[in-house]
């Protein structure tokens, strides 16, 4: 067993997910480090955030993977009392370097989607979005999967609800819960860029996050196309797991001394959710097998 210095293990996470795949906006790579200080332990996170830091400093972690960046767009200062220059100085002051795989882990094979989509036991058929100087046609945006036993929408968000990790807001359905599921898009992160792609994918629903109320409800009205939207959070946070696996086969390939952990740590902003009083009408009337005669005489009820 030797133990690895930091640019050899950065190598290797180049290797899984090269700086030159990420978007041209992205910011990834190595932010804090110094490539001849060993790395026995290594801490993977979605977000560069003070708390996820503090368990990093805790567990004694050389380096913090992240797949969020910590500085987008570049800056001026990294002085202790902005937020972000206080994750710096933890960092360095701790010795843990700290290193992003963000838009080159999206499009990956295997990348985040692939993560999301086989935490819900789903089958990778193609990516969503092909990137297209990927001779083979495996990398890309998104994925889009297929069910071998088809089930209903609400059984699908059961079951994300289930396997992803849970938030506050858990899991809100777009379309009809029991149109019966047998092709799924699925794409961790913000992902109502890609209803165009979604459409001309043809399948029946869309697991992904941060859908905003005009793309969504143009989505549903224009198809029969079903939506499951969860945290940011926690359509990314399988592929820390992932992540984790892929550097520990490499670790072992290479006889090194290290120890790759997974931060539990809830890093999704919303801490609570307060559901509506009151079933709205649309809701009494797609759970209209049980709906209360009284309210079929409601004014203006829909039929
Ligand atoms: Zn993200």
């Amino acid at each position: 067993m030797s133990v690895p210095r930091l640019s050899e293990v950065i190598a290797a996470l180049e290797n899984l997910w090269p700086a030159e795949r990420a978007e041209s906006w992205d910011a990834v790579g190595t932010v804090v480090g110094d490539p001849d200080q060993e790395v026995t332990r290594v801490l993977f996170a979605v977000d560069p955030v003070r708390e996820i830091v503090d368990e990093a400093v805790k567990l004694g972690a050389d380096l913090l993977v992240t797949h969020h960046p910590l500085y987008l767009r570049g800056t001026t200062t990294v002085a202790a009392s902005t937020f972000k220059g206080r994750v710096v100085h933890t960092l360095i002051k701790n010795d843990i370097a700290l290193h992003v795989a963000h838009t080159n882990a999206d499009t990956a094979d295997p990348g985040v989607s692939d993560a999301l989509a086989g935490a819900l036991d789903l089958r990778v058929v193609r990516p969503l979005v092909p990137d297209p100087t990927d001779p083979e046609g495996r990398r890309g945006l998104g994925r889009i999967c297929e069910l071998d036993h088809p089930v209903t929408v609400r059984e699908l968000a059961a079951r994300a609800a289930e396997r992803l990790p849970a938030t506050a807001q858990g899991i809100r359905v777009a379309g009809d819960p029991e149109a019966l599921v047998r092709s799924v898009a699925v794409s961790g992160g913000s992902g109502d860029s890609l209803f165009d792609q979604v459409r001309a994918a043809g399948v029946d629903a869309f697991l992904t996050s941060d859908l905003r109320h005009h793309p969504a409800s143009e989505a549903v009205l224009r198809s029969p196309l079903a939506l499951l939207d969860a945290a940011h959070w926690a359509t990314e946070w399988p592929w820390c797991e992932l992540a984790a696996t892929q550097l520990d086969e490499i670790s072992d390939r290479h006889g090194w001394d290290l120890r790759v952990h997974v931060s539990k740590t809830v890093t999704d902003p919303w801490t609570a959710h307060a559901a509506s009083a009151h079933p709205s009408p649309a809701t009494t009337l797609l759970t209209s097998a049980s709906r209360p005669p009284s309210s079929s005489n409601s004014p203006g009820a829909p039929n």
